[in-house]
């Protein structure tokens, strides 16, 4: 047996040593008021058995890792068909850039970049009869958890600032592949963003994607092939840029925010959630990918 609970208690020790915690994204201005001395590590494991350390249980922005949440749902309603809008292969450029959707008329490389993600929720928008409040309750259900909202305050703020993302949207508009306004499809995208979730939610949610397809209730959600491609592109696409950088310290497929957070895991395993707000260059929690290379070289369990 894996003794969790110290491994991480001594991972969250480990980094209040730490001094350069990277920088806390300010380009959606309500994430710049966040403590970048927040850190937080939750595991859940296969028989459901949790362990917390840290700030595990306070929520924040989980800003990209919605993309996961957001796709899976898509690809339960249109199943194989998602595929002939947006790409799976690694960009190598940051979540941000449009060089390459232009490049490629328009279909996005993956949908974990901002231009992938904004197709997916073109695809939900289509498809739900309430798209705010159908994705939040799939939200729920997958956590068994009501307390889990939009912060509109960061809905907005975002909004306000995001130049790149209505860029990229009207890019897809422009090559046919956005079928809604962009106006309405950024609106679902910006909430999906909003959505604040702690450590212990976060693991919670993506229990199906380390148990094949099935939430901790038992309830199917995915198929196993589903499961094997969303984990695939978590692990080739989840930290664009840095995908590489991750695969190697840390071996596990995963996502990460710019609010701080990153979910990682282990299938028929563990999943583990970290937040530290503090971002590296490429826009990945600094101390929370550091973390999660601790906590597979101690536990020597990663896919690798
Ligand atoms: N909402 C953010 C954006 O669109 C998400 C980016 C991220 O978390 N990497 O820029």
């Amino acid at each position: 047996m894996i003794q969790y609970q110290k491994i991480i208690d001594k991972i969250s020790e480990d980094t209040k040593k730490v001094t350069d915690k990277g920088v806390v994204a300010s380009y959606i201005p309500e994430l710049a008021t966040i403590n970048v001395d927040k850190f937080g590590i939750h595991i859940l494991d296969a028989e459901k058995n949790n362990f917390s350390s840290g700030d595990a249980l306070e929520k924040f922005s989980i800003q990209s890792i919605s993309k996961v949440l957001t796709l899976a749902l898509s690809f339960g309603l249109v199943g194989e068909d998602l595929w002939k809008r947006v790409d799976v292969e690694p960009s190598g450029d940051p979540f941000n850039h449009l060089s390459l959707l232009e490049l490629e008329n328009g279909i996005p490389r993956n949908p974990f970049i901002n231009a992938g993600a904004i197709v997916i929720a073109d695809i939900l928008v289509s498809h739900l009869k309430n798209p705010k409040e159908d994705f939040l309750k799939f939200i729920q259900e997958l956590t068994n958890d009501t307390t889990i909202t939009y912060n509109r305050k960061v809905a907005l703020s975002e909004k306000i600032t995001g130049y790149k993302n209505y860029a990229a949207a009207h890019l897809l508009k422009s090559y046919g592949n956005l079928n809604n306004d962009v106006d309405t499809v950024l609106d679902f995208y910006f909430h999906q963003c909003s959505i604040e979730m702690n450590c212990k939610q976060l693991t919670s949610a993506f229990f199906i994607f380390m148990n094949r397809g099935k939430c901790q209730r038992g309830k199917n959600y995915l198929s196993i092939n589903q499961v094997k491609r969303i984990n695939a592109l978590m692990l080739t696409c989840g930290f664009y840029d840095e995908a590489g950088e991750f695969a190697f310290e840390v071996g596990l497929p995963g996502k990460s925010g710019v609010g701080g957070g990153i979910i990682a895991l282990l299938p028929n395993t563990y999943c583990v959630a970290t937040w530290s707000p503090g971002l590296n260059f490429k826009g990945n929690s600094k101390l929370g990918m550091a973390a999660l290379e601790e906590f597979t070289t101690k536990t020597g369990h990663s896919i690798f």
